[in-house]
Formats: structure tokens, sequence, C-alpha cells
């Protein structure tokens, strides 16, 4: 975490002196326009470090202020009145409002740059645009019930769920993390606070075409992945399950309750395989023995001592070798031929063997074994002296 922080500031500081700032000069130097973008950065890492995606960079524009550049930047055409905060998934770029700007929305425009559940959602836009474009395509659907769907549950409830997971992930608590737009609205606004925690379902579901109700119908996501918290669920799960949603969602099939609900059970068990898989990894990756992963092969054999022949002419070997950190137990295996096919013997946790009946010239190996499995074989040894044991 402290490296994906420090990678993180450098890129925010990189890209303002490089830049990449095309606008008037007072803002290009003004502190609030980093940001959105250090906030972006902070959310690309996080995410593409938790579900394994490597999502590009979006363009973000405050106040005619681009970062980082785009070649030929455009000023905003928004309708409503305000820059943003919105996303153009044409241009990829964010818009936050400047901070002159006041409308009848939003408390200030500076709260709208450094809020991260604001600047989060609308960088979830951007992660839906770059992972489906079926899912972008869907949400100009000219099927209603399609479009609905794809901005509601696919855009702006993932988008909420996104934002909401962030702030958690950066520690706020839950009455301040689920609620979406609380801290950026004007009081005369707050109805429209999303607001996670209170308990919705699908009945809930409203068939309007107006953009407040897909962001009402988004909330019915928003509760679920709330529930799924307090009924368990991690936040890196949660992550994981909503980024593999818009990864793979198909608006055009799964568009409705049931069939929703068929396509996250196979979802919830992919995320799961593949939180495993990265923490297995984490586990097994070095092969070095000590600190996890499959231990070294043991070195040479420390003693092989031959002991005498029993009654029946079998050759009684003592085995030894040099303990191997990270090594719970050995297995130890002879061969009449190089094959060193089978096992003869499982040792635990001691790191020899006497006794060992062989009635022909003996090849020893070993290898060191713990819960992740076992090491190559170490150097072989060739014992001979059975010849003596030979009874003819
Ligand atoms: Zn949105």
């Amino acid at each position: 975490m402290v490296q994906g922080e420090v990678v993180i500031n450098w890129q925010v500081t990189e890209i303002i002196q490089n830049n990449a700032c095309v606008g008037a000069p007072t803002l290009c130097a003004a502190d609030w326009v980093e940001k959105p973008l250090n906030t972006v950065n902070a959310v690309k890492a996080w995410i593409n470090t938790k579900t394994g995606n490597s999502i590009s960079d979006p363009n973000i524009m405050a106040n005619g202020a681009y970062l980082p550049a785009v070649p030929t930047p455009e000023l905003p055409s928004v309708s409503n009145g305000y820059d943003g905060p919105v996303y153009n998934r044409g241009t990829e770029t964010l818009f936050f409002p400047s901070p002159s700007e006041n409308n009848s929305v939003f408390k200030t425009n500076e709260n709208l740059s450094e809020s991260t559940e604001i600047v989060a959602h609308e960088y979830a836009h951007h992660v839906q645009n770059k992972l489906n474009s079926g899912l972008e395509a869907a949400k100009a659907s000219s099927n209603a019930n399609q479009e609905r769907w794809a901005r509601a549950i696919g855009g702006e409830g993932s988008a909420d769920v996104i934002a909401a997971l962030y702030e958690k992930s950066i520690g706020r608590p839950d009455s301040d993390a689920w609620k979406i737009m609380d801290d950026v609205l004007k009081s005369s606004q707050l109805s429209l606070v999303r607001d996670g925690t209170a308990m919705l379902d699908w009945d809930d579901w409203s068939n309007g075409s107006a953009n407040t109700v897909f962001h009402d119908n988004g909330k019915i996501l928003l509760n679920m992945f709330y529930r799924m918290q307090q009924a368990g669920a991690t936040n890196d799960q949660l992550i994981k399950l909503v980024v593999d949603m818009i990864k793979t969602i198909n608006i055009t099939t799964d568009y409705n309750e049931s069939k929703f609900k068929t396509f996250l059970d196979t979802l919830v068990a992919g995320a799961m395989q593949t939180i495993l898989d990265m923490v297995w990894d984490e586990m097994v990756g070095s092969g070095g023995g000590g600190g996890g992963g499959v231990p070294s092969a043991p070195g040479n054999f420390t003693t092989i001592q031959f002991v005498g022949c029993n009654v029946y002419g079998q050759t009684v070997d003592y085995v030894n070798w040099s303990d191997v950190s990270g090594a719970d137990y050995y297995k130890i295996y002879w061969s009449n031929s190089q094959s060193m096919s089978n096992p003869v013997h499982t040792s635990s946790p001691t790191t020899s063997w006497s006794y060992v009946w062989t009635s022909l010239y003996t090849v020893w190996a070993v290898k060191a074994c713990n819960e992740n499995g076992c090491s190559n074989f170490g150097p072989t040894y060739l014992q001979i002296y059975h010849w003596s044991c030979q009874q003819y």
C-alpha cells in the first residue's frame, strides 16, 4: 500500500509538471485542480490491484483545465447548466465544474473535485466504458427495458457501489461511505442522497425514463451490496464482484430480475475463485522455502551409512540429510534405476531414516515438502554396499 501511494503521488506530480493542463494558467496552477486527478489515480490503482484489471487513464477536465493532456481539448457541452460532475464516454473525460460556478444543486464546486465519492463515481463510469462496450451501447438501447437496466444497474448503481466500496477502503464508516452525494448537495437537495443503507427490494424498481429514475433504480443494487457487506462479504470480495459484474454483464440477456440472479450466481463463484488464486499466488510464489511456498530441494546427504545385511540378504542403510527451511516433512526415494517413481517413506518431521531394506544397488534421493507441495529432488546418492549382502 505504501508503495502504491508513492507511485500515485509521483504520477500526479509528473502530470502536472509535464502536461497537460490546457486552459487558464491560474486554474492550471490551482491546487484544487489536482484533487480529482489524485483521487482518480488512487481509485484506479485500488481497482486494478483488487480486480486484476488494467484500466487506462481517463481525461479530466476541471473548468477548462485538462488533466492529463488530450490532443484537441474540447470544451464540455453539458445541457444541465453546470460542467459536471459528469463523464463523457466519447472523449473519455471526467468533467468537474468550475469553482466559480454557483448552481442550485451543489454546495460549492470545490467540494465536487475533492469529494472522493463523486470522483470515484464518475471514474466508475470510465471503468464501465473501458471494460464492457456492450454495456455502454445498451445505455442507448432502443429497448427501454435494456436501457433502464444498463443505465441503472450497469451504470449508476454499479458506479455508486464502487464509490461506496472505495470510501470504505479508505476507512470511512458505513454512515458516510454508503451515502452517495451527501457531502456535496445543498441542503434543499438532500432528498437526492443515494443511501445504500436504506432497505429496498426489486419491487421498488421503477419504469420511468428520467435520469433520477436510473439513479433511484441503481440504489437497489447499492443496497444489495450493502446487505452483502452486512452479511459478511469483505470489501475485497465486493469490489471484485461489482467489477466482474460490469465486465461480463450482457444486457441483452441479463436485464431482468431472475436472469440477473442466475448471472450473479456464476459471478460470485468466479470472484471467490479469483480472490483465492490471487492469495494463493502470493503464498506459494517464492519457492524459496521459509516464507511460504514450496521449500527448496534438500542439499547433499550428510550421511548415508551402510548398516549391515539382514537375513534375507538385503541392505540396511542409514540415511541422513540437512534440514530445509520451510519443510514440514520429507519424502525419501530409493530406486534400483534412476526413475525414482515412488517414495518409500514419508518422514515427519525428522531428517533421517534408518533400516531400509533393498535388494539391489540403490540410488537415494530426497524431496522437502510442506502444505504447498514438494521440492524437486535434491542430489542423488548411489549406495553400493549391497553387494556384500547378496546371498547365492
Ligand atoms: Zn453517474
